[in-house]
């Protein structure tokens, strides 16, 4: 081995990249093994170990899913300079999401990446995606990052935003950790320090998963948010427009009075944005003041998907309000 190759961790999980053509369509069946084999060139870019984690579509994992992918880390954590979890890219917001919270103080690199063609496809998209992840695994930056279509994104700050195009994920809320010029990885300054401690490494799995999402639409009942409550959720978030916060004026659709059954019962709501950047910004608006007034927290440039992560990771750790509000504010 040469020198100054960095020992990395593939930790496979399935989605389109593992897939081949079955009787119902596309499902993962290629191993770990096999995708390292098929990409040429990977083993002058680091010493590659394989796990099969698991086998796949990522539209069928669950948070036990990212606790497992997350506990494989930490197991593996002294073993390896750094890790590669290759996944479907449907859910990879998600994981990324989870596996930023839970590894918050990882001294190491843990990249996600996956494709939109299957790698054995013609003119697939998931050798270079697979370059990019070791290479970027290689570079020395500790934290959760997706690598994909040439861009770092952070972890927590990652949108599928195309089902079909190869530049499928933007970074909403956030600048890109890193991008691709002139065939080198070019890093933004502030992305090695993305974590608050090296020293000591200890994932942190807890999950609250009693957590739904209301997307809001015009004439939507307050009801439906009760309802949740009702139905045992301890938080929720709401997706709300532009800068965020709830409608008031309407007699029937002011969401003011299920904020406050909301917060009669302890259940947290996380404001977020619709919009792919820019995020909630509750003081703007009259909506988003009063919102706050009657307990809504701002889940600020967070997209949806990372603030249903956090909300459920940090729910099970505190239910108290000033406790939870302090946390989005962090
Ligand atoms: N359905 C696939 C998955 O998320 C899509 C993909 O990987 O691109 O597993």
């Amino acid at each position: 081995m040469e020198k100054n190759k960095k020992k990395i961790l593939l930790v496979a999980t399935g989605g389109t990249i593992a897939c081949e053509e079955g009787e119902n369509g596309l499902r993962p069946v290629l191993s770990g093994q096999s995708l390292i084999e098929l990409v040429q060139g990977l083993d002058d870019i680091a010493e590659i170990e394989c796990l099969e984690l698991m086998s796949l579509d990522s539209s069928n994992l669950m948070p036990k899913h990212w606790q497992k992918i997350a506990h494989t880390i930490e197991e593996n954590y002294e073993a390896y300079d750094g890790f590669v979890v290759t996944h479907g890219t449907d859910t990879m917001e998600y994981t990324s999401a989870a596996l930023y919270y839970m590894l918050r103080d990882i001294g190491k690199s843990v990249i996600l990446t996956g494709s939109m063609l299957p790698l054995e496809s013609p003119g697939t998209d998931a050798i270079d995606n697979v370059r990019l992840a070791f290479t970027a695994a290689s570079a020395g930056h500790a934290g959760v990052y997706i690598a994909f279509s040439g861009k770092l994104i952070y972890g927590n700050h990652a949108k599928k935003s195309d089902s079909k195009a190869f530049d499928a994920f933007i970074s909403t809320g956030r600048p890109y950790a890193a991008v691709m010029r002139d065939g080198l990885i070019d890093w933004r300054d502030d992305s090695k320090d993305d974590v608050s401690s090296h020293k000591e490494f200890k994932a942190d799995c807890s999950l609250d998963t009693n957590v739904a999402v209301i997307y809001l639409t015009p004439g939507l009942s307050p009801e439906m948010l009760k309802s949740y409550v009702d139905a045992g959720m301890h938080g929720i978030i709401v997706a709300g427009y532009g800068a965020g916060g709830v409608p008031i004026k309407d007699e029937t659709n002011d969401f003011l009075p299920a904020l406050d059954y909301a917060a009669e019962h302890d259940v947290m709501i996380v404001c977020v944005s619709q919009c792919q950047t820019g995020g909630a910004q509750l003081d703007h608006y009259e909506m988003g003041v009063l919102a706050e007034k009657h307990g809504a927290i701002s889940g600020g440039s967070l997209p949806i998907g990372a603030a249903t992560v956090k909300l459920m990771h940090v729910l099970a750790h505190t239910r108290n309000p000033s406790e939870v509000r302090m946390s989005f504010e962090a």
